[in-house]
C-alpha cells in the first residue's frame, strides 16, 4: 500500500464555499441511484504543451466553462476511467486496483494522442478527492463511491490535430447497485448489425466515442426487451466481443471458463483480469480465446454451456439469463444465476467490501 499522506501536497485543496449540509447529504445517501448524485468537490489539473501538467487542485464541483470551439466538442478527443472506493466496517476507505485504472488511462491517452497523466498524479487526485469528500462515501450495504476520472481537449481550435490544452478532472458519485433489480439475471441483445470497434480502431481505449457508437444498438436492445447489448467482432461478425460496458464470460459444463481474448477491439477490464485470477484459484481451467456465438448458442441448447455472466466495475458480476437477436431468443440454463457466477460475485465483493482478506494486494487504502 502507498502512503496516504502525500495527496494534498500535490493537489491544492480549495474548499467549496457552499458544501451541502449534513441533512442534505444524508438525504442523497439514503436513496442512491447510479451516477445521478455527485459530491461537493472535484479534482482537476491542466496540461498545456509548453508547461506540461500544472495547477493540480481540488475545487468546488461546478459546471465547466468551455469555449464553443473547444476541440473535444468537435473531434471527441476524450478519455475516461471508472473505479470504485469502498468504506470498510472500521471506517477506512479503499480503492480497488486503482493503479490498474491509472495504467489503462495512460494507454487510452496514447491512443487518443492526449498527454499521459503520471500514475502518481492519477492516484493522488483520487486520494485527495476522497479525503475531501470522505463524508460522501456511502456505508449502506452494496453501496460505494464511483470515481470518474476523465481528460479532454479544451483548446479552442478547429483544426484537426492533438490539442495543446487539455483538462483532467475527477468527479465522485455515491452509488447503489448498477442494476436496480440487484443480482438477478439480465437479458442480452446480440447486435448483428452494428459494431462498436474494428481492427486498428479505438476499441481497447476507454474513449467517449466508443460509447457514442454503442447507444443506437443499446436502444435496439431496449426495444427488444433486453437490458444490455453484446457486440460481435467486425471482421467476421461471428465472435463474441463484449457488452457496451462490461466483459463477458462463458462457463462450460466441463468446468472450463472462457472469456474473449484481448483482440485489440475490446476493453481490458480490471474486473475481467481479477476474475481470471480468482477462477484459477478456485480450481477452474480458464481460457482467453475466440468464442464463436454459434458455439455458445449450440452449447446453451445442448447443455454444454451452463452459465454466462458479464462483469465490470459498475455492476461487478451480473448473470446473463437470456440471449436474443433478430434470429434467436434463448434462455441460458434455467435463466437463473448459476453457481460459478454466484461464487465469483461473492469472492470479488467480499474482497472489495473488506469481508475477506485481500490476499492479492488489490485494495489500496485512500
Ligand atoms: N468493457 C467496456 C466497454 C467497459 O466500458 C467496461 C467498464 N469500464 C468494461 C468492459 C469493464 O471494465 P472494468 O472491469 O475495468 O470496469
Amino acid at each position: 500500500a502507498t502512503s496516504p499522506q502525500s495527496a494534498e501536497d500535490t493537489f491544492d485543496v480549495r474548499p467549496s464555499s457552499h458544501p451541502r449540509t449534513a441533512e442534505e447529504r444524508a438525504e442523497v445517501l439514503s436513496d442512491l441511484g447510479f451516477g445521478v448524485a455527485f459530491t461537493d468537490h472535484m479534482a482537476r489539473a491542466t496540461w498545456t504543451s509548453d508547461a506540461g501538467w500544472h495547477d493540480r487542485r481540488i475545487e468546488a464541483y461546478a459546471p465547466l466553462q468551455l469555449d464553443p470551439a473547444a476541440a473535444v466538442l468537435h473531434y471527441a478527443q476524450e478519455i475516461f476511467e471508472g473505479l470504485k472506493a469502498y468504506a470498510h466496517a472500521d471506517g477506512s476507505v479503499w480503492a480497488f486496483r486503482p493503479e490498474a485504472n491509472a495504467r489503462r488511462f495512460a494507454r487510452s491517452a496514447r491512443r487518443l494522442a492526449l498527454p499521459e497523466l503520471p500514475e502518481e498524479d492519477f492516484l493522488a487526485s483520487i486520494r485527495a478527492l476522497v479525503h475531501t469528500d470522505v463524508e460522501w462515501v456511502p456505508t449502506s450495504s452494496g453501496a460505494s463511491m464511483y470515481l470518474r476520472p476523465f481528460m479532454f481537449a479544451s483548446e479552442a481550435f478547429l483544426g484537426v490535430r492533438p490539442a495543446k490544452r487539455v483538462e483532467y478532472l475527477v468527479i465522485a458519485s455515491p452509488v447503489g447497485p448498477y442494476f436496480t433489480r440487484g443480482f438477478t439475471p439480465v437479458s442480452i441483445w446480440v447486435s448483428e448489425e452494428y459494431h462498436r470497434a474494428g481492427p486498428g480502431g479505438t476499441g481497447e481505449a476507454k474513449c467517449g466515442g466508443n460509447y457514442a457508437a454503442s447507444l443506437l444498438p443499446q436502444q435496439e436492445a431496449y426495444a427488444h426487451g433486453c437490458d444490455q447489448v453484446c457486440f460481435l467482432d467486425s471482421s467476421t461478425n461471428t465472435l463474441l466481443e463484449e457488452l457496451g460496458g462490461m466483459n463477458l464470460f462463458v462457463v462450460g459444463a466441463d468446468g472450463v471458463v472462457s472469456t474473449p481474448r484481448l483482440s485489440g477491439t475490446i476493453l481490458e477490464g480490471v474486473t475481467r483480469s481479477s476474475i481470471l485470477e480468482l477462477l484459477g484459484e478456485q480450481g477452474h481451467e480458464v481460457r482467453e480465446r475466440d468464442i464463436p456465438l454459434a458455439e455458445v448458442l449450440d452449447g446453451v441448447a445442448s447443455g454444454a454451456v451452463t452459465e454466462v455472466f458479464a462483469c465490470g466495475t459498475a455492476a461487478v458480476v451480473t448473470p446473463v439469463g437470456r440471449l436474443a437477436s433478430a434470429r434467436f431468443d434463448v434462455s441460458v440454463a434455467d435463466g437463473a444465476a448459476g453457481a460459478v457466477t454466484t461464487a465469483i460475485h461473492t469472492a470479488l465483493t467480499d474482497v472489495q467490501f473488506g469481508v475477506q482478506e485481500d490476499t492479492h494486494g488489490w485494495m489500496q487504502r485512500l
